[in-house]
């Protein structure tokens, strides 16, 4: 057969995952989703939605209700001001958003960079859109080397992809990180396209700073968010893209020709979403703490190496004391122990054999089965 763009690039490897967790009836912690309800508030909402008769395409950016409900909420918690009619567009899912963004921006041959490691999809994203990606490695502490960083800057850099608090890594960068890459988007006139899905997900007082609401990121700043996490609807599909109105006016044009738009009875139920009090933010931060704790005292009983992560749900360990490369022991795990998670190696373009990510986005009953199969590892 002609060889085609989808060749260039593998099956997401989070997903088949998921699948063989599933024929060897593993605990899924691979695949970052919860396995506990959504706040009856958004099911109703969506039940209600639907007895409406809001059965039919919304318009394509999304409905009236839904953006401007969330040029409040990111004006109030992220510090962003935008238009609803001209800077937000909904998405189907942060993915959407993202790969919308990318093709919107990128002209073939653009050079994209992203951190590594980096969330599986950003790898495809940027060879679906024509991009020259450019991995930039994070410090083994996750830190950020500045001379590497602004080695990898040039005349043809087009855009970097950020994401805080980050998966794999559970890293949330902080405002003096923020404000260096900024600069050196300024310099080089690059456009931050920044994915904060995890944005209400931080622990220990760690606060979440968007970039796009830094000094000079405002009209060079793409900030996507989505409701798949915060409010435990990732099959909803239900996302969004921030940004001013010449780079909403493209990705719009992009997103329209794409998926016409995202499921207009969930868009309503994501409005109720967006009304639930300020403790529902608190309570999700400490429920994660707690589920936290849990996986990371677990994963160190069954000698996993591993630190507890600053924001998301995931703990990305090391494996390298079990002796076996990633994939082979993703796979003994799944088979043998029954539990699944994800190689390290799918994070990065090279490496990450010596890593695994759990994630802990689950019921405590859940976690507790996952440690109690994980001491098998031991004997
Ligand atoms: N971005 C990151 C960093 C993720 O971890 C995930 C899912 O795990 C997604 C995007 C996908 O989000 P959505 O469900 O909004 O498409």
């Amino acid at each position: 057969m002609h060889p085609s763009r989808a060749d260039r690039f593998c099956e997401s490897v989070i997903r088949e995952m998921t699948r063989l967790a599933i024929s060897y009836r593993a605990v899924n912690l691979a695949q970052g989703f919860p396995d506990f309800p959504c706040p009856d508030e958004l099911k109703m909402a969506a039940c209600e939605a639907i007895h409406d008769d809001i059965n039919q395409y919304a318009i394509t950016w999304g409905s009236q209700g839904l953006r401007s409900a969330l040029a409040k909420r990111v004006f109030q918690y992220n510090h962003l001001d935008y238009n609803p009619d001209t800077g937000i567009t909904v998405t189907c899912g942060s993915t959407e958003a993202m790969m919308a963004t990318m093709l919107a921006l990128i002209v073939p041959g653009d050079r994209v960079i992203v951190p590594e490691p980096f969330y599986e999809n950003y790898g495809p994203d940027t060879l679906i859109s024509g991009a020259d990606p450019c991995f930039v490695p994070l410090g083994e502490d996750f830190s950020i080397d500045e001379e590497a960083w602004k080695e990898a800057f040039s005349e043809k850099t087009r855009a970097i992809v950020l994401n805080t608090p980050n998966n794999p890594t559970g890293k949330v960068y902080t405002i003096r990180e923020l404000r260096f890459i900024a600069d050196l988007c300024i310099d080089y006139d690059v456009i931050a396209v920044t994915d904060e899905i995890y944005e209400h997900i931080l622990y220990d007082g760690r606060t979440h700073t968007s970039i796009g609401s830094l000094d000079g990121m405002t009209d060079r700043t793409v900030t996507i968010g989505s409701f798949s996490k915060t409010y435990s609807v990732t099959g909803w599909r239900v996302g969004y893209a921030l940004a001013d109105e010449a780079l909403t006016g493209k990705i719009r044009k992009i997103h329209d020709f794409l998926t016409v738009g995202a499921p207009a009875p969930l868009q309503e139920a994501c409005i109720a979403a967006l009304g639930l009090p300020e403790t529902y933010y608190m309570e999700l931060a400490s429920l994660y703490d707690r589920k936290r704790k849990i996986l990371f005292s677990g994963l160190r009983e069954a000698g996993f190496r591993c630190s507890l992560p600053e924001g998301a749900y995931y703990i990305f360990t090391d494996i390298s004391d079990f002796h076996m490369a990633d994939r082979e022991f993703a796979e003994y795990l799944v088979k043998e122990i029954g539990v699944a998670a994800v190689p390290g190696s799918s994070f990065f373009t090279n490496g990450g054999e010596d890593r695994l990510r759990f994630t802990f986005s689950k019921k405590d009953e859940t976690l507790v089965e996952a440690c109690r199969r994980l001491k098998k590892i031991t004997g």
